[in-house]
């Protein structure tokens, strides 16, 4: 059993916080625990089969066994209702131990500072999307937003926080903030409320981690640089012309002066010549005001021989520039995209149903199940990174989909003793040598 060492590992620190879960079920219907209720609504996000409960129920009947019980763990396989109705009242920030614990067991196990990127830092990307929108069903946690047409919309919105490298496909996602109504407040909540919750809570958790935020230019603003700041982090966040007007203002006057710092290089994309051309400065103001912070100027353009601009991006930050190290700064600020395309868009496209509604209660469910589906996106990757016989059969298998596809069908037919076993199996079937063996 020792080879289920990561995966049990990684379930424990799921099992903890669910043991910790409030049982606010009275009197009769408490036939099934809330572990087993919780522990079945990750095993349906894990093998991402909304029907995984079903045919777990189907196998128990066929075999006297399941894989509900043998790989999560559950005693009674509760249904979807069972799970809508009783984890409804769990606050999803219960669940926040998990990703904390796991980002330590990855930095434990020397994973993450493969991820070391600027000024050796690891670059964590803070992202705001939605996960629900509807005109009729609606919970305590919804933003309301009343149209000049008369429609009420109700939806749910979640920053989500990654760490991300230039180099590495993979990113691990960090505990989210909600994007939802806060008490002691009429205000409606937003992104940049939402983030600086985020800088409260988990900047404690991860001072020690040496960290550059990345985020959009909406993140570009002093009051909130000013919170990373005081949370003792870097940061690298989008410039624009429109947004920042004062602080272009800064930059054309010292253009003026011959104070804009460049470089350029040459690229060939394998097809053609392009030329990257670097600009920057440090020590900008950025807003008109005495208290104004300075801030670090970098931009990239890029062109083609013929001298067509074909791609443009500038962003603020911590880090000093200089010409040693100004490429690694854009690329850094570059690799924000990362939360948006291997993070949100595998979310929403690749099996995890990001955007299907498993049910939405009236106080947390949609927040704790969206949780939970994170949670088993980051085990996803964290198995993927621990695991050679995982990274063995995911890498050649042709998309990360595929391969829990498989999982999830290989489970409807067969109980397995545990998550190795499972990967013998496909290993076997692939004809794969085992790299553990
Ligand atoms: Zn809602």
């Amino acid at each position: 059993m020792e080879r289920e060492g990561t995966y049990q590992k990684l379930f424990g620190f799921l099992g903890n916080a669910i043991a910790a879960f409030p049982d606010l079920r009275q009197g009769k219907n408490r036939h099934y625990s809330m572990a087993d209720i919780a522990r079945g609504a990750f095993g349906v996000f894990f093998c991402q089969s909304p029907s995984f409960l079903a045919h777990q129920q189907l196998i128990e009947q066929a075999q006297g066994r399941n894989n509900g019980r043998t790989l999560f763990g559950v005693e009674r396989l509760p249904s979807d209702n069972h799970i809508r109705a009783h984890l409804d009242g769990v606050d999803p920030r219960l669940l926040r131990s998990v990703f904390q614990l796991t980002s330590e067991h990855l930095i434990k196990e020397k994973v993450l500072e493969r991820f070391r990127s600027v000024g050796n830092t690891l670059l964590v990307a803070l992202d705001g999307t939605g996960y629900f929108s509807s005109e009729s069903i609606h919970c305590q946690q919804c933003s309301v937003a009343h149209h000049k047409d008369g429609r009420t919309v109700y939806t749910h919105s979640v920053v989500l926080a990654a760490v991300v490298a230039p180099k590495i496909a993979h990113v691990i996602a960090l505990q989210p903030e909600f994007i939802r109504p806060q008490d002691g407040t009429d205000k409606q909540d937003c992104e940049q409320r939402a983030a600086r919750r985020w800088l409260e809570e988990a900047a404690p958790l991860y001072s020690d981690l040496d960290i550059t935020l990345l985020g959009d230019a909406l993140y570009a603003t002093q009051p909130l640089i000013q919170k990373v700041l005081d949370a003792e982090m870097g940061y690298l966040f989008t410039a624009k012309e429109d947004s920042h007007k004062y602080l272009y203002e800064e930059i054309t006057s010292l253009e003026k002066l011959g104070e804009i710092h460049f470089l350029e290089r040459k690229h060939w994309t394998g097809r053609k010549h392009q030329i990257w051309r670097y600009r920057w400065v440090n020590g900008v103001r950025l807003r008109n005001s005495d208290d104004s912070l300075n801030v670090n100027w970098a931009e990239l353009t890029i062109s083609g021989e013929e001298g067509k601009k074909t791609f443009h991006t500038a962003c603020i930050g911590s880090h000093l520039v200089s010409e040693e190290n100004v490429e690694e700064v854009v690329q850094a600020s570059r690799t924000r995209w990362k939360i948006e395309n291997e993070n949100i868009n595998t979310l929403k496209t690749k099996g995890y149903h990001f955007e299907h509604n498993f049910g939405h209660g009236k106080e947390f469910l949609a927040q704790t199940l969206l949780s939970l589906n994170l949670i088993a996106f980051l085990f996803h990757t964290a198995l993927e990174l621990l695991d050679h016989r995982c990274a063995l059969i995911r890498a050649t298998l042709p998309r990360r989909d595929t391969f829990f596809q498989h999982v999830g069908v290989l489970t409807q037919y067969m109980c397995f003793q545990g998550w190795q076993q499972l990967m013998l199996l496909m290993l076997e079937g692939l004809r794969l040598s085992d790299p553990d063996g």
